[in-house]
């Protein structure tokens, strides 16, 4: 008799234990970048659940706010809002208003009409606009051509050759919301990444989450590494999207000022409380260089900043200590 029972014993005591808490890990390649997400989830089909809405959110702002995407509706603001106010969901409104607020705290460091001179830079193709091209451009460049009616949630230029590309912020906007996501599905520890983007929840296994800060010359380097607890962290290098010319580095964050790559710096990295804001500021910071770019860091107070300069050096706002 014994012997018959175990297996329905067991049977029925697997039925009733709790399902497993686990880590859930997955990767994909989204808004033209590499999406991680790892999250601990009382039960597994919660977890793939998680994981599953991460992903598809990096997709929906993905084809909301895409600029490669002729159908998205921020290049629909491109191709119209020189002639009419362009109607747009408003949480699109509302990230254009923020980063307009972010071209005033960054004296135009930030621009999002950057792109009216950036659209003639192919990095794949090793291709940019040539000085009378570029001069042309400049006049465009201006967040203050942007009119955003937060009412009516409509966008326009008040001016013709406006462009705008959101690419300085949108990672960090896409990691905030799949946090928010995860966060109403009961998630407490999740670590989401989108490119050099990444906001943590909670710690990992009862100790901080470790993120690097890679080498610019070097991606198996590491120069520093960052305990974080819910918090985030962006890095902006000029080894993301480039080519090299005549001992020039042509790169993919460019100064609104003179419509060419920033030169000053290597790298960006900004540690604070949200994504959009550590994205946008280490875009920010990246073209205002080391001095006024610190200089912001410390004034604003809740953010930190890891700084590599051209010449190597590695500079540390006072909220962090130089190894
Ligand atoms: P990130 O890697 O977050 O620093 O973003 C770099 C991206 O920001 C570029 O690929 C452009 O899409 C965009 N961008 C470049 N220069 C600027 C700028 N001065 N202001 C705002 N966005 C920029
Ligand atoms: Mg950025």
């Amino acid at each position: 008799m014994r012997v018959r029972q175990t297996p329905v014993l067991l049977l029925l005591m697997t039925c009733l234990l709790p399902a497993r808490a686990e880590w859930h890990h997955r990767e994909a390649a989204i808004m033209g970048t590499r999406i991680a997400v790892e999250l601990w989830a009382d039960d597994p089909a919660t977890g793939e659940r998680a994981v599953d809405a991460v992903l598809a959110e990096m997709r929906r702002v993905d084809a909301l706010m895409s600029h490669y995407k002729p159908e998205s509706q921020l290049s629909q603001i491109n191709l119209r809002a020189a002639e009419e106010p362009v109607k747009v969901d408003a949480e699109l409104a509302q990230l254009i208003v923020r980063a307009g607020r972010l071209s005033e705290m960054t004296g135009g460091a930030f621009d999002i009409t950057y792109a009216s001179v950036g659209h003639l830079y192919d990095y794949r193709a090793h291709t940019r606009p040539t000085d009378e091209q570029v001069a042309a451009g400049l006049g465009a460049i201006d967040w203050r051509h942007v009119v955003v009616d937060p009412e009516a949630s409509t966008v326009r230029f008040s001016r013709q050759g406006v462009r705008i590309d959101l690419g300085g912020i949108a990672k960090g906007y896409a990691v905030d919301r799949a946090i928010a996501l995860v966060g109403e599905m009961g998630i407490r520890h999740a670590s989401v990444t989108a490119g050099g983007d990444s906001r943590i929840v909670g710690d990992r296994f009862g100790r901080p989450w470790i993120v690097g800060i890679r080498h610019p010359d070097d991606p198996g380097r590491v120069i520093a590494r960052i305990p974080m607890v819910d918090a985030s962290i962006s890095t902006s290098g000029d080894y993301e999207r480039y080519f090299d010319e005549g001992g020039e580095r042509y790169h993919h964050i460019i100064d609104p000022k003179t419509g060419k790559s920033a030169g000053e710096l290597r790298s960006v990295t900004i540690i604070g409380p949200d994504a959009t804001t550590t994205d946008g500021l280490s875009t920010s910071v990246f073209v205002m260089g080391p001095e006024r770019g610190l200089e912001l860091v410390e004034r604003l107070g809740n953010v930190d900043a890891v700084i590599v300069r051209r010449d190597g050096k590695v500079l540390y706002s006072s909220g962090l200590e130089a190894p």
